[in-house]
């Protein structure tokens, strides 16, 4: 493979920053280790925007994802995914938006098997779940245009980040907001230095990490805003709207 590839953010050169076996995974931030697999994984750093990858990952078909990584001992190193997760993120997004969020429609952009989507909606929310792994038949400029998406745990797992930032894009109303989750790898991952972040793991699937100015280059890209409120949960929006102005401090 190529010691130095370009940049799927800015094109920047992005030599390679170190190797880790592909059962690496986020269980070991608890002591919780896995068989070393033998398969070594790259991630490369870009000299430019700091944005960090795995390339050889990045070019995985969706079935090879689904043959490695999105298998049935997935649950292993994310056991959280399936009701943890969706249930405290329903439990935040409604505490945070309380009654604001009744006349808006909400997307949960890469929401699996929809039970965000659910939970929201049995709280009375317009709430519609789309995720290009399990929802292959739809058409994302047929599903409508949405004031609020939410992106939980999805920008680290992409291979495209350009395919995924045209589909938040195409889905986001005029005048809509986009949140997002993902640990950003400032001071945590770095040039001349070896990758020990336990964020940094092939088996959840772990494949783009992002720095402050990778996502800062992204929004431009696409006409967007961006805005963090903590190193691991963002905004992406146009103009925005009344009903979100609680979350940014006047
Ligand atoms: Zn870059």
């Amino acid at each position: 493979m190529n010691n130095i590839c370009d940049c799927p953010v800015c094109g920047g050169s992005s030599p390679l920053l170190d190797v880790v076996d592909f059962n690496k995974s986020c269980m070991e931030a608890n002591g919780e280790f896995l068989d070393i697999s033998g398969t070594p994984v790259y991630y490369s750093l870009c000299n430019n925007c700091g944005f960090c990858f795995a390339p050889e990952l990045l070019s995985w078909s969706m079935e090879q994802f689904k043959e490695h990584i999105y298998n049935d001992t997935y649950v292993r190193v994310d056991p959280d995914y399936i009701e943890t997760r969706p249930r405290q993120n329903s439990e935040n997004l409604i505490n945070s938006f309380g009654n604001r969020a009744y006349g808006i429609k909400h997307l949960d952009y890469g929401g699996g098997n929809g039970h965000l989507s659910r939970l929201l909606n049995e709280s009375n929310w317009k709430s519609t779940s789309y995720d290009p792994f399990t929802n292959t038949e739809a058409d994302i400029n047929t599903i409508g245009k949405f004031d609020l998406i939410t992106a939980f745990e999805v920008f680290e797992h992409v291979s495209d980040v350009k395919q995924l930032m045209s589909n938040l894009k195409t889905l986001l109303a005029a005048k809509g907001i986009i949140l997002f989750s993902t640990l950003l790898t400032d001071g945590n991952i770095q040039k001349n230095s070896r990758i020990n972040w336990w964020y940094a793991s092939p088996r959840n699937g772990h494949i783009s990490l992002f720095s402050r100015s990778s996502l800062t280059l992204l929004a431009k890209q696409y006409g967007l805003n961006f805005g963090s409120f903590s190193a691991g949960f963002h905004i992406f929006f146009t103009e925005l709207p009344e009903w979100a102005d609680h979350m940014v401090k006047k």
